[in-house]
C-alpha cells in the first residue's frame, strides 16, 4: 500500500468497496484456518494399531466441511479480486485523467525542459506500477495481517514455546527486509529514470528518422540507443539482484521455522509433551502462514517501487502551471482586433538576455500586417505572446485596449486563430483537421471545401482518392509539406477568428500559389486583422503595413513603400533579396 497527497483521497473515495474486499479476504482466511484442524482430526483418527475412532458419519462430515470450506475461498476469493483489482483500475484511470487535464495545463516551457518520452513513461509505466501498488498492495497487507494473526494466534493455543522459538527468524527476516525495502526503491527510480530516457530517445528519433538517414547516421544512433539501453539493462538487473536476494532470504529464513518446528516440535512429541495429531496442526497453521510471510517481502518490494513511481507522478501534478488566468480576469466577449505593444520588453523563463526590447507599436482592427526580419530576430515570440503562450508584464500589451492580463486566456485565444510553423496536422482525415475548430460539431462539407479553397488546397484534395476523407498518417505525413502547411492555413481560416497569425507559413509555397493565398485572405479577412511573418519582402509588400525588426527591436513600422523610403536597413534588405532573386533567375533556377 502507498500513501501521499494525489493517491490518499481515492482510499476513501472507494472505502466501501475496499471494505467489502476486506471482509471477504477476511472469511477466506477463517476458512482456510479450518485446514489444519480438519487434517489434525483425520490424523487424530489414525491408529497405527489398526483401530481407529473414526466413523463413516464424521469422514463425511469432514468432507462436507472441506467442501464448504472450499466454496467460500473460492466465492470470497473471487470477491476480493472484483473489489481490489477494480478498485485499482478505477483509480489509475481517474489519476491518468488528472494527469492529462493537469498537462493541458502546463505551459510550453514545461515541455522545453520536460522531454516527452518521460512523461509518456509516467503514463505507462509508472501507472502500471501504482495500479498493482493499489489493487496487490490492500490484499497483500490485508491478507499478510489477517492470516498471520489468525494462523499465529492457532499456534500459540497449541504451544505457545514452539510458536515463539517460531518467530525468531522472522524477525531477523524483518529487519533485512526494511533495509533492503529502501534499497529497492532506490533501484527502481534509476530503473524508471534509465527506462524514461529510452523512451525520449525512441520517440525522438522515430520523429527525425529521415534526417538522420539524410545524414546516414543510423550507425551513430544505434550506437548511442545501446549505450541507453545498456544501462537501462545495467540499473534492471541490479533490481532484480535486489528482488532475488530478498526472494533468498525470504526462503531461508521460512525455511529455518520450518526446521526449528521440526526439531523442536519432533523433541516435544518424543517427550510424549505433544501429540503428533497437534504437530501436524502446528506445521498446517505455519504453512497458511508462509504465504503472508512472502507476501509481506513482496509487499516491501512493490511499496518500494509504488513509492518511487508515485514520487514521479507527484512531480508532474504539482508542477504549478505557470501561464495562468490572473485573478481578477475576464472573459473578452468581443474583439475587433485592434493589437497594441507598449514599451514591452520580454525574456524567456530560463533565458538570460531579453528577446524583446522596448517594443511599441500599434496595429488598428482589421489591418494586414506582414513582420519581417532576420532568424531570431524575435518574430516568432511577438506572436506567441499575443496567443498568451508566456507571461507578459502588466500594462505592455493590449488588444481592444483590454491588457491581456486582465482577460481570460482561452477567451483571448478564442479571438485568434494560428497557423503554427511547424503546420502540426493530427492523424485524422483531412476534413477533420481543417474543421478542428468545430470539435465534435458536424460541419458542412461547403465550409470545409471554402476553407480550402482560400488556402489553395481545395484542388489538390479532390485529387486524392478520398478526397476529403483522406486520413493522413502519423503528424500528417502522407502529404507534401506545401499541402501541410495549405491544409494548416484552412484549419486557421475555417475558425473566422478576429485576429490570424500565420508564422511563416506561407514558405512551403512557390511565389504564385503565395500570391493566390495572399489575394485570397485580403478578401476573405476583409475587416479582420491578419498577422503574417514572413522571410520574403515579396510576401509582405502589399499588406497593409510591414514590422521590421531585428534582434528584438522594432527597427520601422508602416506601409511598405514608407519603410523603403525612410528605413534603410529595410531597403537594403530589399535590395538584396531582388539581387538575390535576379541572381537565381540568370542561374535558372527560378
Ligand atoms: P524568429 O521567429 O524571428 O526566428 P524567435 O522569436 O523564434 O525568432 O526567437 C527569438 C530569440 O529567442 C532567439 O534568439 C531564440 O533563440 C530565442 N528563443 C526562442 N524560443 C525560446 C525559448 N523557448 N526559450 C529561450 N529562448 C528562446
Amino acid at each position: 500500500m502507498i500513501f501521499g497527497r494525489h493517491i490518499n483521497k481515492y482510499y476513501l473515495r472507494y472505502s466501501w468497496v475496499l471494505l467489502l474486499g476486506i471482509l471477504a479476504l477476511l472469511l477466506v482466511d477463517l476458512a482456510q484456518m479450518r485446514i489444519p484442524e480438519i487434517y489434525g482430526t483425520i490424523i487424530d483418527g489414525l491408529d497405527p494399531a489398526g483401530k481407529t475412532n473414526l466413523s463413516v458419519e464424521l469422514v463425511f462430515e469432514l468432507c462436507a466441511e472441506m467442501f464448504i470450506v472450499i466454496a467460500i475461498m473460492v466465492l470470497g476469493r473471487c470477491a476480493w479480486r472484483l473489489c481490489f483489482f477494480g478498485s485499482a483500475i478505477r483509480v489509475t484511470t481517474r489519476m491518468r485523467a488528472k494527469m492529462f487535464d493537469h498537462c493541458k495545463d502546463l505551459s510550453q516551457q514545461y515541455y522545453q525542459v520536460n522531454k516527452v518520452g518521460n512523461l509518456m513513461s509516467l503514463f505507462t509505466n509508472d501507472l502500471d506500477t501504482i495500479d498493482e501498488c493499489f489493487g496487490d498492495g490492500i490484499l497483500m497487507l490485508f491478507d499478510a495481517v489477517g492470516l498471520g494473526v489468525m494462523a499465529i494466534y492457532n499456534m500459540a493455543r497449541l504451544n505457545w514455546k514452539m510458536t515463539l522459538f517460531s518467530m525468531i527468524p522472522m524477525f531477523f527476516l524483518a529487519i533485512i527486509a526494511t533495509i533492503m525495502g529502501k534499497y529497492e526503491m532506490k533501484k527502481w527510480g534509476e530503473r524508471q529514470e534509465a527506462y524514461s530516457k529510452i523512451s525520449d530517445y525512441v520517440q525522438e528519433s522515430f520523429s527525425v528518422f529521415a534526417v538522420i538517414k539524410a545524414f546516414v547516421k543510423e550507425a551513430l544512433e544505434l550506437m548511442s540507443f545501446k549505450r541507453l539501453n545498456k544501462n537501462n539493462e545495467k540499473v534492471n538487473v541490479a533490481f532484480t539482484k535486489a528482488s532475488a536476494a530478498m526472494n533468498a532470504c525470504v526462503s531461508f529464513f521460512v525455511g529455518s521455522v520450518i526446521t526449528v518446528i521440526i526439531g523442536y516440535g519432533g523433541w516435544e512429541v518424543y517427550k510424549g509433551n505433544f501429540v503428533v495429531a497437534d504437530l501436524i496442526k502446528f506445521i498446517g497453521y505455519f504453512n497458511t502462514i508462509t504465504w503472508p510471510v512472502m507476501a509481506v517481502s513482496m509487499l516491501i518490494e512493490m511499496t518500494s517501487r509504488g513509492r518511487a513511481s508515485l514520487k514521479r507522478i507527484s512531480e508532474l501534478l504539482d508542477a504549478k502551471p505557470d501561464v495562468v488566468d490572473s485573478a481578477d480576469a475576464k472573459p473578452i466577449e468581443e474583439v475587433k482586433g485592434k493589437i497594441e505593444f507598449r514599451s514591452l520588453s520580454f525574456r524567456y523563463p530560463d533565458g538570460d538576455y531579453d528577446v524583446l526590447e522596448d517594443v511599441s507599436f500599434v496595429i488598428q482592427p482589421g489591418e494586414n500586417v506582414g513582420i519581417i526580419g532576420k532568424t531570431g530576430s524575435g518574430k516568432s515570440t511577438l506572436v506567441d505572446l499575443i496567443l498568451r503562450t508566456y507571461n507578459v508584464p502588466d500594462g505592455t500589451l493590449f488588444v481592444d485596449d483590454h491588457d491581456v492580463n486582465d482577460v481570460t486566456i482561452a477567451s483571448l485565444r478564442r479571438h485568434c486563430a494560428y497557423v503554427p510553423q511547424d503546420n502540426f496536422l493530427f492523424s485524422d482525415t483531412l476534413k477533420n483537421n481543417i474543421a478542428f475548430a468545430y470539435g465534435e460539431e458536424e460541419v458542412a462539407d461547403e465550409l470545409v471545401e471554402e476553407a480550402a479553397r482560400m488556402a489553395d488546397v481545395h484542388d489538390n484534395i479532390v485529387e486524392f482518392k478520398e478526397g476529403y476523407q483522406t486520413f493522413l498518417g502519423e503528424r500528417g505525413v502522407t502529404i507534401s509539406g506545401g499541402q501541410k502547411q495549405r491544409t494548416s492555413i484552412a484549419r486557421a481560416l475555417m475558425k473566422n477568428a478576429s485576429i490570424l497569425v500565420m508564422d511563416d507559413s506561407l514558405s512551403a509555397v512557390d511565389t504564385k500559389t503565395e500570391e493566390v493565398i495572399l489575394k485570397n485572405l485580403r478578401s476573405c479577412r476583409a475587416g479582420r486583422t491578419t498577422l503574417i511573418i514572413a522571410h520574403r519582402v515579396s510576401t509582405v509588400e502589399r499588406m497593409d503595413k510591414v514590422l521590421f525588426i531585428e534582434d528584438g527591436r522594432v527597427v520601422a513600422f508602416g506601409t511598405h513603400a514608407e519603410l523603403v523610403e525612410n528605413c534603410a536597413e529595410y531597403r537594403h534588405m530589399v535590395e538584396l533579396q531582388e539581387l538575390e532573386k535576379e541572381e537565381a533567375s540568370e542561374g535558372g533556377i527560378a
